[in-house]
This record gives structure tokens, sequence and C-alpha cells, in this order.
């Protein structure tokens, strides 16, 4: 398994694959508690990285990252632009110049989940992407000698996403609902998932 940015370009149609997708099933869960531009926020974001995303196949993983993150920030909108802007900056910004092993990256997704916490003031249980970004964090840390880690990547992520269908939304649109807002999985710890497992896939199979 390599593990350079030259892996970019692959991840970003990967990721941008699975969001096209599953397009229709993401737009109708943000119009369902939300207001149904989480695809179309995503979209931009992800034309932005395939448009340069040869350009960051040539930086190193430090450079790539904070740069993947300005431009996530600058493009997506919504809320969930600047937590997924936060994540990737802060993800670069805590790898320094070590090279990317898969214990080096727990760390350094744990810190980033932390970043996103802080940014959107919220916790795991209120219905949002962190469901989804705290358990694979938390798993990646403390199986990251695992070979089968990858894999159980997958799972959890899933598990996180659907785990979000029957909570009580207290961040974000969703909590304007209350009550209402049970019954739909949340479109940003779908998304989240979609990702996720889109990129395990990508680095499982080179
Ligand atoms: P908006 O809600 O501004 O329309 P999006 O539709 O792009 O933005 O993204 C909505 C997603 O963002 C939600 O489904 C949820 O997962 C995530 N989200 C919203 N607020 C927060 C928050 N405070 N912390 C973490 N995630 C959040
Ligand atoms: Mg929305």
């Amino acid at each position: 398994m390599t593990n350079s940015t030259a892996l970019l370009p692959n991840l970003i149609l990967a990721v941008a694959k699975t969001i096209e997708t599953n397009a229709d099933d993401l737009t109708a869960l943000d119009q369902a508690i939300g207001d149904g531009d989480h695809v179309t926020n995503l979209q931009r974001g992800i034309q932005a990285l395939a448009a340069q995303s040869e350009a960051l196949s040539q930086l190193d993983w430090q450079a790539a990252l904070q740069k993947i993150g300005m431009a996530v920030m600058s493009s997506v909108g919504g809320a969930s632009g600047s937590l997924y802007g936060t994540l990737f900056m802060a993800m670069g910004k805590n790898l320094q110049n070590r090279p990317l092993t898969i214990a080096v990256f727990a760390e350094v997704f744990m810190k980033a989940v932390e970043a996103v916490k802080q940014r959107g003031k919220a916790e795991r249980g209120e219905k949002t992407m962190l469901d989804v970004l705290i358990p694979v964090a938390e798993l990646l840390l403390q199986n990251a000698d695992q070979p089968e880690v990858l894999e159980q990547v997958k799972q959890t992520a899933i598990a996180g996403a659907d785990a979000t269908q029957n909570m009580l939304a207290t961040k974000g649109r969703a909590s304007f609902l209350g009550e209402r807002s049970r019954g739909y999985i949340d479109a940003g710890a779908k998304s989240s998932q979609l990702m996720i497992c889109a990129i395990v896939d990508v680095l499982t199979a080179t």
C-alpha cells in the first residue's frame, strides 16, 4: 500500500463518485431535516479539489492537507464547509513534517476531530458528522497496529451514521425541528461515512 500524496487524484475521484452516486439519498436526508443544500455544498468543494488534484499530488502531506482545508473552507459554504475545512487544516497542522504512517494518521486525525468539535461547539450524540468522525478517530487510535483496522473503520463509520437516525438533533439546522428531527440519518454523518468508506477502498486497493 503506497501512502504518498500521489494517491490524492484517485482519492478525490473516489470521493466525487460516491457523493454523485448517493446524491439523491443525501439530498433527501438534508431536505427532511435541513435545507437540502448539503450535496451541492460538497460538490463545490469536490470540484475545487479536482481542479487542483495534480498540483496537490506534488506536495507533501502537510502542505496538501492544508491546501485542501483552505479550498474546502472557501468553496463549500454551509456549516459543513467550515467544519470539513477545519478537519483538513488541523490534520495538516498537526502532522508537521512526519511521514504519514497509520499510527501518525490516527493521532493527527483525533486532533483534527477535536478541532471540529471546538469549531462547531458539538459533542458526540448531537446527530452530526461527529457521530461518525469521533468513533472512527477512537477506533484508529486504539487499533492503529492491527492489520484489519481499515476494514473496521468502514464498519464503524457505517454504524456511526446509522446511529444518528434515532438521535435528537441538538446542533445545526436539524436542531430547529426538535423531536421531529428523529427518524432520519443526519446528512453530514452520512456524507462523512460515504467519503471515509470511499477513501478506505482506495487505500486497500493500492
Ligand atoms: P447547512 O446546515 O449550513 O445547510 P450543510 O447542509 O452543508 O450545511 O451541512 C449540514 C451538516 O453539517 C449536518 O448534517 C451536520 O452533520 C453538520 N453540522 C451542522 N452543525 C454542526 C456542528 N455544530 N457540529 C458538527 N457538525 C455540524
Ligand atoms: Mg444544508
